[in-house]
């Protein structure tokens, strides 16, 4: 029996109160089902460690993250620290040494979830992948003039043939995975014409080979109404690094707020560990006061399992989650309840435990 190896960083903030919750969830299951056996190991990676050391993580916390199966994280960010370092000397280097070039957020409406947060009645049932690794985030570019008025700022978007097609080949792959129909492009090459145009060119070239899903294009300001509009059409939607960034808030917002969504930082190639976080940051606003929604930091715990190719384990979970939000018991302050965290967390490994 494999013994799944799992490098559990929980950062900062409200991070580690919706970590514990998680890791509530993941003892169940090992505890209930005797085939899924792990071994995790905790990193106090976070702003506290940057605080005392000068840096993020050890000189070789990659090394170290390197022999997992794959990373569970919590949320980085504290008032005491600037926001890029958090980003730049941690997740950013995780994500880029272990080629995780696949953002993926799953978009599911949950039953339950109050009325006043969403005005849909129809099923939302979507995901986004989005280009991780290169496009409109790129460090190229620059300044001239500074502080005159004849100043000007380059930004350049990075957009490779290589980089286009590997993302779109795991959006059409993970669709015809998981029986979807189609594959939206959201693209903007009427306007951006040299970037954009390459990226179509290349998605339109992967889409022919698969031939039984369907390719739709959209401008990203048309998508952006048509996900206010009508999201219960939406399946898999492939997205440049900036487009899927802004796409991921909105569908977030549409499905009930930062508190329950999840991601996953893909390496599809399995050579590298991927990395599960919740979309939300460290809340410092409501951390250490119990309020903290866990939806969102035990999702990913089931994306990873998915990933670990444990999918029953993975439905578990999300049947579990539903079940709470449907019965709306308890639930936390975003989702209108005034529950705490330990308490939605309990009642969903109590759902669990009835499951199994
Ligand atoms: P970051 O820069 O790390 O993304 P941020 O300030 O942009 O941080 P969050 O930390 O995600 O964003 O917080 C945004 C708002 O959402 C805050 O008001 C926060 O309290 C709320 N929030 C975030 N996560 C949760 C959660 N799990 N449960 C309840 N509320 C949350
Ligand atoms: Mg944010």
């Amino acid at each position: 029996m494999r013994e799944f190896r799992i490098a559990v960083l929980p950062g900062d903030g409200i991070g580690p109160e919706v970590m514990n919750e998680a890791l509530k969830v993941l003892r169940i299951l090992k505890d209930k089902d005797y085939t899924f056996q792990f071994h995790a190991d905790m990193f106090l990676w976070n702003s506290e460690y940057y605080l005392q050391h000068g840096r993020m993580m050890p000189e070789n916390g990659l090394d170290i993250l390197k022999n997992y199966d794959a990373i569970l994280f919590g949320a980085i960010g504290d008032p005491r620290v600037p926001d890029d370092i958090s980003v730049w000397e941690l997740i950013m280097p995780i994500r880029k040494r272990f080629c995780q070039y696949v953002n993926l957020r799953p978009v599911k409406k949950l039953k339950g979830i109050p009325e006043q947060f969403i005005h849909q009645e129809r099923p939302i049932n979507f995901v986004i992948v989005r280009e991780n690794a290169e496009g409109e985030y790129s460090n190229s570019g620059g300044r001239i003039y500074q502080g005159t008025d004849q100043e000007i700022a380059v930004q350049n978007t990075i957009i490779t043939r290589k980089g286009t097609e590997r993302i779109a080949r795991y959006a059409f792959q993970y669709a015809k995975k998981h029986g979807y129909q189609k594959v939206i492009n959201a693209t903007k090459s009427n306007a951006v014409v040299h970037s954009m145009k390459l990226w179509d060119e290349v998605i339109e070239h992967v889409a022919s080979e698969y031939p039984d899903i369907q390719l739709e294009k959209y401008y990203i300001d048309a998508l952006a109404a048509y996900f206010v509009q009508r999201p219960d059409t939406l399946q898999v939607i492939v997205a440049s690094n900036l487009f899927g960034d802004i796409l991921s808030d909105l569908g977030s917002a549409l499905v009930g707020g930062l508190g329950i969504s999840p991601s996953a930082n893909i390496n599809p190639e399995g050579v590298f560990p991927s990395m599960f976080e919740p979309v939300h940051g460290s809340a410092p606003d409501i951390a250490g006061k119990g309020k903290a929604n866990p939806i969102a930091q035990i999702w990913s715990a089931a994306l990873m399992l998915q990933s670990l190719g444990r999918e029953d384990l993975a439905s578990i979970i999300l049947k579990a989650i539903e079940k709470v939000t449907e019965h709306g018991e308890k639930l936390t302050e975003d989702l209108g309840g005034n529950s705490t965290t330990a308490e939605m967390g309990e009642e969903i490994v109590r759902q669990i435990v009835k499951i199994m």
